[in-house]
């Protein structure tokens, strides 16, 4: 093959050309003039390699221009190597834009790339390969990194073809298209736009072609290089735009904290380091300072009520209802309100100076190993607080295989409904360590995330990650009114799905726990309605509970309806079930007597990635856009969630007979 190396001045044209061939050159003169010609071998012979002038444009406007263009046209190499000054992209570009035009294959040598991290700079490849439409190979010719990638892309001749690609408004693609179907020869793109331009070398072949200029400049108030030139830049800022990244816009500061925060071996750590912190505070502190504080005071304001509504002739059927249902259903999950709070308050201002972005944008790397991206974390933060919107914000992900994998992994992560069943048995079993636990649950829901990943890419989705994140905020403080409103919002909107949703299900659960198939009231609750529909259930979770629990299976599938549902339930079922009215009511009942630690976290991780509620269900509906795919994603939670909590049940109890 004969191949072109073309590139602007001070590119490092030179530099690659000798990095390549070695000694292997010819030096000569370009017929008649003085101008050098060097040709060279490459790959052990098999392709020449022709250095070509630099050149900042394909017009012919000097001497280096027109030889150029004269030898790409008239000596039709089989592929040209275009070298890029990855700190320069604007101007190079420029260039490029215009051998895009031209019916030979091109390869793009993105060179300098050593230098891109000391000008705080960071290019998403596969973004410009795809606007480009071309292969890209990043190089640093001088430090000799990428050669045999690009030497590779060439010898197996795996790079992307050429093919126009429009570039420009499309009242302007239009006319090009319209003298390229009249044009009927090699590089007719390139030739159509040349003479619109009014290229003085080219042709005008008998075409009018002042006729489609005249419009243009008066629509566009200027000549027409001007607006060619335009459309050109245009084009360069929405490929740089889309695929280049800033690290930092000079701002120093951010510049000190990304030196420690997205230092390639702290980054992971500080980020774990973080959320622990979150956890260890929101649950761990305040968990074991508010819950029996207010699980008492909710007993107590229980009992109480029950006194006063029969004392006032209430009958006590009623009474229970609104105390042991009512108020033991609601109150369960009001428990963890102050937890709650925290833990808002502590990811809202982590969000708010930045460096959540920040860190997406670091992880991009790693995530796209999985066929994700950094732009994932977006909504998997968001589903920190509540898998809807995290569902929703996947709207922002390009790929379609990304976007479906996103949606489909975005409810493992503990939504703020999931909080209170964590803290429930973390609080309960693991005492001291309910922080610790807490957070290895949120570290366990990213490792089965990018298990997941792999699975699914393994078999499901094969497309590539395309998403990236193209701007980052510079690290700033803490915006206090942000994170008001947010918290608010979310607290909010928690405590009315509890004065709702959860109030109606509570009520609904009192009755079938209270009352027998032949509305008997007064029994024992192992003769309710909802003891007989739990038994059916009880068999399934037996691998992981180690007990054939009703009263378990039939609450963890009222996650269903909402995930603070499981611990309302089991706080009525309990209430119900044994007259107790000291300390934690909900796990003191004799009816989860048999929990052990092992089944503890079997059953939180059990609750944490199954199918999520029916809002989330809906939210994944829409998104993924099919009933079918759906059930398929709700299958493969439920099926991984049930799998993996047997497991630690069975394994923890083989290992640790907890
Ligand atoms: P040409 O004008 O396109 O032939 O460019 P040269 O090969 O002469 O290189 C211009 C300058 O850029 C020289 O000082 C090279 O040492 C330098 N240079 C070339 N490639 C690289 C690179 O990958 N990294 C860095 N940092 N400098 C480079
Ligand atoms: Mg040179």
């Amino acid at each position: 093959m004969r191949i072109a190396l073309i590139g602007n001045q001070n590119s490092g044209k030179t530099t690659l050309f000798n990095a390549l061939t070695g000694s292997n050159q010819k030096i000569g003169n370009w017929p008649g003039v003085t101008i050098e010609q060097k040709v060279g071998v490459i790959a052990e012979g098999t392709h020449e390699l022709i250095d070509l002038p630099g050149i900042y444009s394909l017009s012919p406007y000097t001497l280096e221009e027109a030889l150029s263009r004269a030898f790409l046209i008239q000596e039709k190499p089989d592929l040209i190597i275009n070298i890029i000054d990855a700190t320069a992209i604007e101007r190079s570009l420029y260039l490029t834009t215009q051998l895009m035009e031209l019916d030979i294959d091109c390869i793009i040598a993105l060179n300098m790339s050593d230098m891109l991290e000391r000008k705080g700079i960071s290019i998403h490849i596969e973004a410009l390969s795809k606007l480009l439409n071309t292969t890209v190979v990043q190089i640093s010719a001088l430090k000799k990194s990428g050669l045999k990638s690009l030497i590779d892309v060439i010898q197996t001749g795996a790079y992307i073809k050429h093919q126009n690609k429009p570039i420009f408004r499309q009242n302007i693609e239009k006319i090009i298209t319209h003298l390229e179907q009249q044009i009927q020869q090699p590089h007719a793109r390139f030739i159509a736009i040349k003479l619109l331009e009014q290229d003085p070398i080219i042709e005008t072949q008998g075409l009018n072609i002042t006729k489609w200029i005249k419009p243009l400049e008066q629509s566009y108030q200027h000549d027409i290089e001007t607006i060619i030139a335009m459309g050109r830049y245009d084009f360069i800022e929405n490929v740089k735009k889309q695929s280049f990244v800033r690290l930092h816009h000079g701002d120093p500061v951010t510049e000190r904290l990304d030196k420690v925060f997205l230092n390639k071996f702290l980054a992971l750590p500080i980020f774990a380091l973080i959320m622990f912190v979150i956890y260890y505070l929101s649950v761990g502190v305040i968990g074991s300072m508010t819950v029996d504080f207010i699980d008492g005071n909710i007993s107590t304001f229980s009992d109480f009520m029950f006194d006063w509504l029969t004392s006032i002739g209430a009958s006590i059927w009623s009474a229970s209802l609104v105390s042991d249902g009512m108020i033991a259903g609601v109150g369960a999950v009001l428990n963890f309100v102050p937890q709650l709070i925290l833990l808002f308050i502590l990811i809202s201002l982590l969000e708010s100076t930045g460096y959540m972005t920040r860190i997406a944008f670091f992880l991009d790397r790693l995530f796209k190993k999985f066929g994700l991206s950094g732009k994932s974390l977006i909504p998997f933060i968001l589903g920190s607080g509540c898998s809807i919107p995290g569902i929703m914000a996947t709207r922002t992900i390009e790929g379609q295989d990304e976007r479906r994998m996103s949606i489909m992994l975005t409810p493992f992560i503990p939504c703020s409904a999931k909080l209170p069943i964590i803290a429930l048995f973390a609080g309960f079993f693991f005492k001291e360590q309910s922080g610790f636990i807490s957070f290895s649950l949120y570290m366990l829901s990213i490792f089965i995330i990018l298990l997941s990943a792999i699975i699914m890419k393994t078999f499901f989705f094969k497309g590539t990650p395309s998403a990236f994140i193209s701007e980052l905020p510079n690290y700033k403080l803490p915006d206090l009114r942000y994170t008001v409103r947010d918290v608010y919002d979310k607290v909010f909107e928690f405590i009315e799905k509890a004065g709702t949703i959860i109030l109606m299900s509570s009520i609904i659960i009192w009755f079938l726990t209270s009352f027998s198939f032949k509305l008997e009231y007064g029994i024992d609750v192992n003769e309710s309605i909802l003891s007989y529909i739990g038994r059916g259930f009880s068999y399934l979770f037996y691998p992981m509970l180690g007990d054939l629990s009703w009263a378990t299976s039939v609450s963890a599938i009222q996650g269903l309806v909402a995930k603070e549902q499981v611990v309302s339930s089991m706080a009525i079922i309990g209430g119900l079930s044994a007259d107790i009215t000291e300390g934690s009511v909900i796990l003191n009942a004799p009816i989860y007597a048999f929990f052990t630690p092992a089944s503890a976290y079997a059953f939180m991780v059990f609750n944490l990635f199954s199918a999520p509620c029916f809002g989330a269900i809906g939210a994944m509906k829409k998104e993924l856009g099919s009933t079918k795919k759906m059930f398929q994603a709700i299958l493969f939670q439920t099926g991984l969630a049930y799998v993996l909590s047997v497991f630690i049940y069975q394994s923890f109890t083989l290992l640790g007979g907890l």
